[in-house]
C-alpha cells in the first residue's frame, strides 16, 4: 500500500490535529455537566422501546513506574492501600450507575484501561468482575467483545488463563518497542522474549482477539532497530497491530520532558518508520483498519469493517455501534445518547464524591443537533473507505451537499491532492486519504476553524 502513497504529499498535510475519538473532542467539555444531567439522559435512554445495549469502560488509574512518552491520566505507586481505596469507591461507583441501568439493557462490550489494569492482583480483577456481573447484565455470548489492556511485565501466561477464565475475550499487550535503547530512553524496560511469547499464549490459549500495540516515533528508533521490531511482531502474528504515532507534547505532559527532542528520530525518518510499517503489515496479510489498526483474518476489528459496522470511540476502533457507552473509575468518559459526561481526574475529589454516593461527573458536553450530524460524518471517515451522502442525508433528513457546502469547498484541494474522489453520490477515501483520514474528516468540523489546530493537537503521522 505505501508504494501507492507519495511521502511528499503526506509531509505537506503532517500537520497537528485532532485523532476524533469523539466529536466534539474533549477539549470542548465543559463543566455544567452533572450527574442529575447525567441521571436523566440514562432515564431517557432506559425507555427506548428497543432496549439499547451497552458498552462498559473502566478506567484502572496505577501503574508501578512512569512510562515518560505516556499522555494517559495515570497514577505511579506502590502503595497497596492507595489501590484498596480506589479499588473500594470503584465498586460503589459500579453499583450507583447499575442500580440506574434496566437490567434488559446487555453489555456487549467490555474494556479495562488504565493506567494498568494488570497491575490489580488476580483476586482483585475476579472481585471487579463479580461486581460487574452483579450490577450489570453481562453478555455471556461469545460475540461479547470484553477486553483488557495488559502490560507485559505484570504477567504471565497463568495469569492470562485467568482472565479467560473471567470471561475476557480480547487481550492488548502494550508492547510499544523492543529494543534495550528504545526501552532505556522511554523507560519501560521489559523482556522482548517474555512479550512475544506471550503473544502466543494468548493466541494457544483461545483469545479471540489479541493485538500488540507499537509506537514509532520513539527517542532512540532508527530504520533498523524499528525494522526489527516490525519483523519480530509479525513473527509472533497477533490478530491485530495498532500502530501510534509518538506525539512529544511536554508542555502538556511534564514525564515527556524526560525525552530530549534530540533523541527523536527526525521528521523525514519517522515518516520512513510509518510507511516501512505499512508496507511490511499490508504486504504480510494485514489490512489497515481505520487511521492506525491493521488485523488480519480471523480477527473481529477486520471482519467488522468489511461489514461496515467498525466503530470509533475513546478506546479507539471497536466492532460495535449504537451502544450507549458507560464509563467508571477517574476521568473515564460516557456518552449516552447526545451526552458525553466525563468523570473528574482528582483521585481525592473522586473519592470523596463516591464516599458522598454522587457519581464523580464534573465536565461533559450535550451534542447539538448540528454536532450530531458531523460526528456521524467524522466517524464513518474515521472508520470506512467511502462516504454516501445520500445515506447521511436519509439518516439526518438533510440535503448533504447543500448542508455541507462550505466543507466541500473546503475539500476541493484534498481532491485535487489525490487524498479523496467526489463524484455526486459521495466521497472515496484513495490510499493518502487513508492515511490521513484526520485531514479529510476536518473540513467537516465546525469547531476547528475557530480554534486553530497548533498546541493542542498531536501531528497527523
Ligand atoms: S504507558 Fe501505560 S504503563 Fe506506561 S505509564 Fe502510561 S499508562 Fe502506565
Amino acid at each position: 500500500m505505501s508504494t501507492l502513497i507519495d511521502p511528499e504529499l503526506i509531509r505537506r498535510y503532517d500537520l497537528p490535529g485532532p485523532r476524533y475519538t469523539s466529536y466534539p473532542t474533549a477539549r470542548h467539555f465543559q463543566p455544567g455537566i452533572t450527574e442529575a444531567i447525567y441521571r436523566e439522559a440514562v432515564m431517557a435512554s432506559n425507555e427506548d422501546p428497543i432496549p439499547v445495549d451497552l458498552s462498559l469502560y473502566i478506567h484502572i488509574p496505577f501503574c508501578h513506574r512512569p512510562c515518560f512518552y505516556c499522555g494517559c491520566t495515570r497514577i505511579i505507586t506502590r502503595h497497596a492501600p492507595r489501590v484498596t481505596r480506589y479499588l473500594e469507591q470503584l465498586h460503589r461507583e459500579i453499583a450507583l450507575q447499575g442500580a440506574g441501568i434496566d437490567g434488559d439493557r446487555i453489555v456487549r462490550q467490555l474494556h479495562l484501561g488504565g493506567g494498568t489494569p494488570t497491575y490489580l492482583s488476580d483476586a482483585e480483577l475476579e472481585s471487579l468482575m463479580l461486581a460487574l456481573r452483579r450490577a450489570f447484565t453481562l453478555d455471556p455470548g461469545p460475540e461479547r467483545e470484553f477486553g483488557i489492556e495488559v502490560d507485559p511485565r505484570t504477567i504471565d501466561r497463568s495469569r492470562l488463563a485467568h482472565l479467560l477464565a473471567l470471561g475476557f475475550n480480547r487481550v492488548s499487550f502494550g508492547i510499544q518497542d523492543l529494543d534495550p535503547l528504545v526501552q532505556r530512553a522511554i523507560n519501560r524496560v521489559q523482556d522482548p522474549e517474555h512479550a512475544l511469547a506471550l503473544l502466543q499464549d494468548a493466541k494457544d490459549l483461545g483469545f479471540a482477539s489479541v493485538n500488540a500495540d507499537l509506537i514509532y516515533g520513539l527517542p532512540g528508533q532508527t530504520r533498523e532497530s524499528f525494522q526489527t521490531l516490525i519483523e519480530a511482531i509479525l513473527g509472533a502474528h497477533p490478530g491485530r497491530i495498532a500502530l501510534y504515532g509518538y506525539a512529544h507534547l511536554p508542555e502538556q505532559f511534564p514525564f515527556q520532558r524526560q525525552i530530549p527532542s534530540a533523541w527523536l528520530p527526525e521528521p523525514a525518518i519517522r515518516l520512513e518508520l510509518f510507511l516501512t510499517a505499512l508496507e511490511r503489515f499490508t504486504t504480510s496479510g494485514y489490512r489497515l483498519i481505520g487511521m492506525d489498526h491493521f488485523a488480519r483474518d480471523g480477527d473481529p476489528l477486520l471482519d467488522a469493517a468489511r461489514a461496515g459496522s467498525l466503530q470509533r470511540n475513546f478506546q479507539g476502533y471497536s466492532t460495535y455501534a449504537g451502544l450507549d457507552s458507560i464509563a467508571l473509575g477517574l476521568s473515564a468518559i460516557s456518552r449516552v445518547g447526545s451526552l458525553y459526561a466525563q468523570n473528574t481526574k482528582d483521585e481525592d475529589d473522586y473519592l470523596a464524591s463516591i464516599r458522598a454516593e454522587r457519581l464523580p461527573i464534573r465536565m461533559g458536553y450535550r451534542l447539538t443537533a448540528d454536532d450530531v450530524i458531523r460526528a456521524d460524518v467524522i466517524e464513518r471517515i474515521m472508520c470506512h473507505e467511502a462516504l454516501d451522502f445520500d445515506a447521511i442525508g436519509k439518516r439526518h433528513r438533510i440535503r448533504f451537499q447543500e448542508y455541507f457546502a462550505p466543507a466541500l469547498v473546503r475539500l476541493k484541494t484534498l481532491e485535487d491532492d489525490g487524498l479523496v474522489e467526489r463524484s455526486s453520490h459521495g466521497l472515496l477515501l484513495r490510499p493518502a486519504g487513508r492515511i490521513l483520514r484526520r485531514v479529510v474528516a476536518a473540513p467537516f468540523d465546525a469547531y476547528l476553524p475557530r480554534e486553530g489546530r497548533h498546541g493542542h493537537y498531536s501531528r497527523i503521522i
